[in-house]
């Protein structure tokens, strides 16, 4: 490991404040699923990358275009080569969140997309949050000795950026993201969601927010429910009845975000 410098420390802490005072001029928006990604696609009038900045042959796909003052990409991570479906889940978010920064350098990253809501928590189908915080649901290390570390590194708890004037202008809830790679809920799972306080869980967030973190890009998330967990319906069900409906909302709210980001700084947000 590199050895510690303090002065490295507060030339980034300068650069990231500067940055800061600067207006928004590159965002980008992760979204796990085609259905999802293709209502704001065509909102913003993006077209697809076809000089794709990935490696070649990966599914990933970047749409891409000028959107008020904002150069706007958002990043699909495309269909499974071989089964054809939508590459949802951390593995994929966290590949092409890291190769979108380093490709795009935005100053501000969205992960937009659907979650399950919990009723007793206040989440209604329909209802669009913004993340206060992340973690994971799914990744339990309970090595004894080391138990409260290796505990904690797998919840991978991290706060979102905050965004407090957007709060204030928007109409959105907010609550902790819960993420873990299965759609459904194991008992297991059921019982570290609690713990992590969670009002909305999905299978993206806590990916994406670790990625940003590594490289130093402020997130936010804005998760929209498609059905409850703690309901009486079973989750994919609901999730698939859901979808339209509740993608057309995400389109909404999202399209409100990035219009409240257009011509503001990091620090304005
Ligand atoms: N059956 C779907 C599978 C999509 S997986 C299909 O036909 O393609 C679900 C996607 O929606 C993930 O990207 C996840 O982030 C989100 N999601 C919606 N509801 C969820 C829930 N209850 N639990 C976890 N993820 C959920």
């Amino acid at each position: 490991m590199a050895p510690h410098d303090d002065r490295s420390d507060v030339a980034e802490e300068a650069m990231v404040a500067e940055a800061e005072k600067r207006p928004i001029a590159t965002i980008v928006i992760i979204i796990a699923m085609q259905t999802e990604a293709l209502p704001l696609v065509n909102r913003f009038q993006l077209t697809e990358d076809l000089d794709s900045v990935f490696p070649r042959g990966v599914p990933w796909v970047r749409y891409h275009g000028i959107y008020k003052d904002l150069h706007i990409s958002i990043i699909w991570p495309g269909k499974d080569l071989v089964l054809g479906v939508d590459n949802v889940g951390t593995v994929s978010a966290s590949l092409v969140t890291y190769a979108s920064i380093q490709a795009l350098q935005p100053d501000l990253v969205i992960n937009a997309g659907t979650a399950g809501g919990f009723k007793a928590k206040g989440a209604c189908v329909g209802d669009v949050f913004l993340a206060t915080d992340v973690a994971f649901h799914d990744r339990r290390i309970p090595i004894p000795f080391l138990l409260q570390v290796f505990d904690q590194y797998g919840i991978g708890l991290r706060k979102a950026f905050s965004a407090p004037n957007l709060l204030k202008e928007l109409n959105l809830k907010i609550g902790a993201l819960s993420t873990g790679d299965s759609l459904d809920m194991s008992p297991h799972d059921e019982s570290s969601i609690l713990a992590n306080g969670a009002t909305v869980k999905d299978m993206e967030g806590a990916a994406v927010a670790y990625v940003a973190d590594l490289l130093k890009v402020p997130v936010i998330f804005i998760k929209a429910v498609t059905d409850l967990v703690d309901g009486e319906k079973p989750t994919a069900e609901e999730f698939l009845q859901n979808l339209a409906a509740v993608t057309a909302a995400l389109d909404q709210s999202v399209t409100k975000v990035v219009d409240f980001i257009n011509g503001k700084c990091i620090s304005e947000l």
